[in-house]
This record gives structure tokens, C-alpha cells and sequence, in this order.
């Protein structure tokens, strides 16, 4: 059998390949950093990771990590409710629950099974989950799962989503869910006007946090500090994976019994491993360091400014960002992969995006600016694209 069906895998790949959409991946022989090392020795400065405050090689979580090792073993061999639930599970959700203001929070091994386990036990056909057409996949994976009726809105656009929620009137009950900083753009989802349209139309409000949480809002508690819409929202889900230290794992935090409901009920908590404990203890310190200052936030921000104001001074066209995510727009699909390629030659890693994974004529370069990253780091980046732009006409 696997004859003809390695023939059709071949010709397949051939077509991602001819298509310029085969993934490759780069080696880091190095801790994910700001600075990283590549096989060949080679040192390059990162600006694709969703390392945002930097805590990815963070000698706090590592410290945390080794020791929960030695105190509370290397795995749990077990789901949750039979018997992997050890002390630090439940602190960490209480942690979770206190940096969300939430009544409850569950974890996962990851956000994708937070989002993959969040819709199937609380909705049935009667429902309706209305959904941002730029949700990340998870979520889109998570709203096949369920019965409920689907209904999409335009990319942050309130009309559009108005009009879906008095298409879904007559269903029993409806969820708006929505990323809560889209990773393309940068953008922020107007989480206050969405609360208003759930108000008046009875819904409820999910937001995945997952590139938001530790970045956007005052001291980076996520899209409810920074529109003040603490206890509008009904869920968040989101991730340890990328501000919360870079490692595994997900969470959902929200209400006491939409939590309980997905403890009783939700399939990737029930049939899935718990967290190890050195995932546990790291992202306790996580959830310590940030209570302790604001200090990775701000330089986070600080970072964003300063390069997104050198960039515009530079003549580049940045989509305005509101997050950690910022988007350098040179529409063409082949001038961004040229673009990437040439800042990777003078050693700065950046990505550039084009469709389907942006719209037609949209294609850029996206950058993700850290906490880890340096006064120098950035000059250095800034000084590349500049060189880059003017070798491919892209500015003056
Ligand atoms: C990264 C991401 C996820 C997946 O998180 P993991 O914990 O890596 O599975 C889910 N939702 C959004 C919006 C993300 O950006």
C-alpha cells in the first residue's frame, strides 16, 4: 500500500515546494534569546519569537524548574483527575486566576487544547459561537468540535459582528470569541464595544490572550485592563508559551462554573497528561516575577516605541500596532521573502508573510520585539532594514 501513497505524498510535497510554501526550519544550537547560535556557529539577533518579556532563558524559571524536579519528580503519568493533580497545579491556577481576575482557572498542555476543549462541553446545536474571521487556528479547530451554529464577523469589524449577533437571536444561547491581539497586524480587538454588543445582545465574551497576556494594558494583565472591562469578559484562554516564560502549556480562566463544566467535561483536560512540575514551578515564578514589577512590561513597550518610531522616521509603512507584533508592509509576496532573506543574511531573523497567511497585496515583514532585546539589538535591526530597504527600493 504505502507505494502509491508515497507517490502521492511526493508529488504533493513537490507542490508545496514549487509554490515557495515548503516550511523549513532553522537549527538554534543555542537557549532561545534575543541572541541565538546557529549550527554553523553563526550568531543571528531574533525578532520572530513570541519570547515578549524575555523569560524564555530566564535564570529565575530555570532555578524553579531544576528544583521542582528534585522536590516533585519528572512527570505526573497521569491525566489530571485520576491522579496528576500534585499541590503546585492548583497554586498555579489560583495564580493564573489572580493575574486575570477571574474566579477559576483550568490548565492544559497547551492553548491549542484550551481552545480545542473550551466550546464542545459548555454548547450544543441550540447555540451559536460567533467568531473573528482572523481567530487563530485553534480556535477555528475548537469551533468545528461543537455543534453549535456558526457565525464569522470581519476582522474586529462591530457592524459585521452585530449583524451576526441579531442573526443568532433566535439560538439559546451565543458566545463572541476573538483573539485578543491578532498576530498578523498587531492589532488589539476592541474587546469594550464587544462587551457592549454582548450586553445588548445577550452573549457571552471568550478572548484568547495568548499574544496580548503580558503585553497589552497598563502593567500587561491583557485586553480587560487595557479597555477596563474587568468582569465583562466570561472566559480567557491562553498560553505559557509565549510571554509566560516561552516553554508549554495553556490555560482557561473565567467563571467558577464554566471551569468546573470543563473539569467535569472537556476532552484535551480529561484524556490528556498533566503538566509536568518543573512547567508548574517555572510558570509559578513567572506569575511571582511579574507581581513583583513592572519592569519587563515596560521595557517591552519602551522596545516597541522606540522601533516602531526609528522605523517611520526611516520611511518604512508600519501597521499601527497596540502590541508586541509589529508589521513593516511591503505588499508584494516575493519582495517580502527576498526582504527576510537579506535581513537573515546580515543577521537579523524576521519573518515575511504572505498570502494566504495575510490578504492578497498585503505580504510584510513581521517583527516581534521582546523585553530581552537591548538598546543595541535594536539598532542594529533598525540600521539592517534600512540598508535592505534601500538596496530593494523599498524606501529612499
Ligand atoms: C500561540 C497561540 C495559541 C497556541 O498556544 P500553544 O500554547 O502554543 O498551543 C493559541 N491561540 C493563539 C491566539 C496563539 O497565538
Amino acid at each position: 500500500m504505502y507505494g502509491k501513497f508515497q507517490q502521492h505524498l511526493q508529488t504533493e510535497l513537490a507542490a508545496i515546494e514549487e509554490a515557495g510554501l515548503y516550511k523549513k526550519e532553522r537549527n538554534i544550537v543555542s537557549p532561545q534569546s534575543a541572541e541565538i547560535t546557529l549550527e554553523d556557529g553563526s550568531k543571528a539577533l531574533n525578532f520572530c519569537a513570541n519570547n515578549y518579556l524575555g523569560l524564555a532563558d530566564n535564570p529565575r524559571l530555570i532555578e524553579a524548574a531544576k528544583k521542582a524536579m528534585d522536590s516533585k519528580g519528572y512527570g505526573m503519568s497521569s491525566v489530571r483527575f485520576i491522579c496528576g493533580t500534585q499541590d503546585k497545579h492548583k497554586e498555579l491556577e489560583k495564580a493564573v486566576s489572580d493575574f486575570f481576575h477571574t474566579d477559576d482557572t483550568i490548565l492544559y498542555a497547551a492553548c491549542f487544547d484550551a481552545n480545542g476543549g473550551v466550546f464542545e462541553p459548555l454548547f450544543t446545536a441550540e447555540d451559536a459561537i460567533i467568531s473573528d474571521s482572523l481567530n487563530h487556528a485553534s480556535i477555528i479547530d475548537g469551533v468545528r468540535l461543537c455543534k453549535a451554529q456558526r457565525f464569522r464577523y470581519a476582522n474586529a469589524d462591530m457592524a459585521d459582528l452585530e449583524r451576526c449577533l441579531q442573526e443568532a437571536q433566535s439560538c439559546r444561547f451565543r458566545i463572541i470569541a476573538t483573539d485578543g491581539v491578532f498576530s498578523m497586524d498587531g492589532n488589539v480587538a476592541p474587546i469594550d464595544k464587544i462587551c457592549d454588543l454582548a450586553e445588548k445582545y445577550d452573549a457571552l465574551v471568550m478572548v484568547d490572550e495568548s499574544h496580548s497576556a503580558g503585553v497589552v494594558g497598563a502593567t500587561g494583565r491583557g485586553v480587560a485592563e487595557q479597555f477596563d472591562c474587568y468582569g465583562r469578559i466570561d472566559i480567557f484562554t491562553g498560553t505559557l508559551g509565549k510571554a509566560f516564560g516561552g516553554a508549554v502549556g495553556g490555560f482557561t480562566t473565567g467563571r467558577k462554573e464554566i471551569i468546573d463544566m470543563l473539569r467535569q467535561r472537556s476532552r484535551p483536560y480529561l484524556f490528556s497528561n498533566s503538566l509536568p512540575p518543573m512547567i508548574v514551578a517555572a510558570g509559578l515564578e513567572t506569575f511571582k516575577i511579574l507581581s513583583e514589577s513592572n519592569e519587563l512590561h515596560d521595557r517591552q513597550q519602551e522596545n516597541v516605541k522606540y522601533f516602531r518610531d526609528k522605523m517611520m522616521a526611516a520611511g518604512f509603512d508600519i501597521k499601527p500596532t497596540q502590541s508586541a507584533i509589529c508589521a513593516v508592509m511591503l505588499y508584494d509576496a516575493r519582495l517580502s521573502q527576498e526582504f527576510a532573506a537579506r535581513m537573515a543574511e546580515e543577521g537579523i531573523f524576521v519573518t515575511g508573510f504572505y498570502y494566504p497567511v495575510v490578504p492578497k497585496g498585503e505580504a510584510r515583514i513581521r517583527v516581534q520585539l521582546s523585553a530581552a532585546h537591548t538598546r543595541a539589538h535594536l539598532d542594529k535591526a533598525i540600521e539592517a532594514f534600512i540598508k535592505v530597504g534601500r538596496e530593494l527600493n523599498v524606501i529612499k
